[in-house]
């Protein structure tokens, strides 16, 4: 699968048995909608936050970022933003195939998820991403 940004070749990077497609090159992540579920359901974590029903059926946000495109299916994906403070904009597959990540972005949303300000999941989702990211830094 290509990087929708600079589209080199991802990598795919598999921990748990959930595998994410990384980039290396500029380090953005790509969240399957079956992964994506799949994390959530692991790390035992409320999946309002990022819920790919309610981020399709939300308003656009505005951006000056470019559109860009699913690596799976090709159509411009929508921007979306999720969380607050800050809110993290991210690209979303209309058709659902999943979400998009720049650098940096999973770990800003990943400390304003109520389920994981404390105890272990938390502990465990950043323990997952940080070998995930930093494996191949
Ligand atoms: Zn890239
Ligand atoms: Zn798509």
């Amino acid at each position: 699968m290509k990087c929708p940004v600079c589209k080199n070749m991802m990598i795919v990077v598999e921990h748990e048995h959930i595998e994410l497609d990384y980039c290396p090159d500029c380090a953005g992540v790509w969240f399957d909608a079956g992964e994506l579920d799949l994390l959530f359901e692991t790390m035992q974590l409320e999946k309002s936050i990022l819920s790919l029903d309610s981020i399709l059926t939300s308003p656009d946000a505005k951006s000056p970022e470019k559109k860009r495109k699913c690596p799976i299916c090709s159509k411009k994906m929508k921007k979306s933003t999720v969380g607050h403070d800050p809110e993290v904009l991210i690209d979303a597959c209309s058709r659902g195939d999943g979400l998009w990540f720049d650098a940096g972005e999973v770990g800003q949303l990943i400390t304003q998820i109520p389920s994981i300000q404390e105890g272990d999941s938390q502990g465990r989702i950043i323990t997952f991403l940080g070998e995930v990211l930093q494996a191949h830094e």
